[in-house]
């Protein structure tokens, strides 16, 4: 069911208390613009970095992607990587032991969703089975990918490192994209429009859960925490329905996403009357008084 959103522009002025707040945001058209680049959100990253405020980036982008765009922007906090299907936390980030993750490299992880061979295999029995074409990154060459994302060959080929997902980039009619639902739901598996292409990932991978179980261990380790969220589209609904304080910055050529209704939301989100990352500094710059 949808409802149209309530939310109120961004207007007021709230300082925000720096040692306990985390900021959750989404990459593409939040944090990035559709160019790929973080330009207009820089000055804003730099502000929480020089805050000590953790920023989590939190997309479906892989864990490739998002280790470069957070080297480029010096960002050492956790992050959630493929429509949150895994949260990495650089081992030791949190003076506690984490139980359920897995180590990996220098990372402790904590996974929700499922591998992405048996999300192929999974996919490689639907088109047998149903004769639908379903073209996904995992048979493209990054030459292929490199021209159906705009992005250069080394990009690419860091978007096609998916570990818990696979992207489908065959335009998909409602009724097939039904079918599909349908399908990969019987097989544990759920399917997600990201703007340009679909992620199929396991049926357990959310946004909003991956954002709830790290804000767990942020107020694990703080005794509190406020959490602040950014996105553009439909797919960062749980995400920002887990957040304290939600905004939605607008798409390219100025509105705002139509988003779906998620029952665990708390507030509605604010509407920032800016695109993509212009709005993701307004927001940011005026959590933080600035
Ligand atoms: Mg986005």
């Amino acid at each position: 069911m949808t409802r149209p959103d309530t939310s109120v522009t961004v207007v007021e002025v709230t300082t925000v208390v720096a040692s306990t707040t985390v900021v959750f945001s989404d990459i593409d058209g939040t944090l990035i613009d559709a160019a790929y680049s973080y330009a207009q959100s820089q000055p804003a990253v730099a502000a929480l970095l020089a805050r000590g405020i953790p920023l989590v980036l939190c997309s479906s982008k892989t864990r490739a992607e998002q280790q470069t765009l957070r080297a480029a922007l010096g960002i050492p906090d956790p992050f959630i990587v493929e429509n949150g299907s895994a949260i990495f936390i650089p081992a030791g980030y949190f003076p506690f032991p984490l139980p359920s993750s897995r180590r990996v490299d220098g990372w402790q992880v904590l996974e929700l969703g499922v591998g992405a061979a048996s999300i192929r295999a999974a996919l490689a029995r639907l088109r047998r089975q149903t004769g639908l074409e379903i073209q996904g990154y995992a048979g493209l060459s990054a030459a292929q990918v490199a021209q159906a994302t705009g992005l250069d060959l080394p990009a690419a080929a860091r978007a096609q490192q998916r570990e818990y997902s696979e992207t489908i980039v065959t335009p998909l009619s409602a009724a097939d994209l039904a079918r599909l639902q349908r399908e990969l739901a019987a097989q544990g598996l759920s399917i997600v429009s990201g703007g340009k292409f679909y992620t199929v990932t396991g049926a357990a991978s959310d946004k909003g859960v991956a954002v709830a179980r790290l804000t767990a261990l942020f107020r694990q380790q703080w005794g509190e925490a406020i959490t602040i969220g950014l996105g553009d589209s439909a797919n960062d609904a749980p995400l920002l329905a887990a957040v304290d304080r939600p905004y939605l910055v607008q798409k390219p050529g100025g509105v705002w996403q139509e988003m779906p209704d998620v029952p665990a939301r708390r507030v509605p989100a604010r509407r920032v009357p800016s695109v993509g990352p212009l709005g993701w500094r307004q927001a940011v710059m005026a959590e933080l008084g600035l």
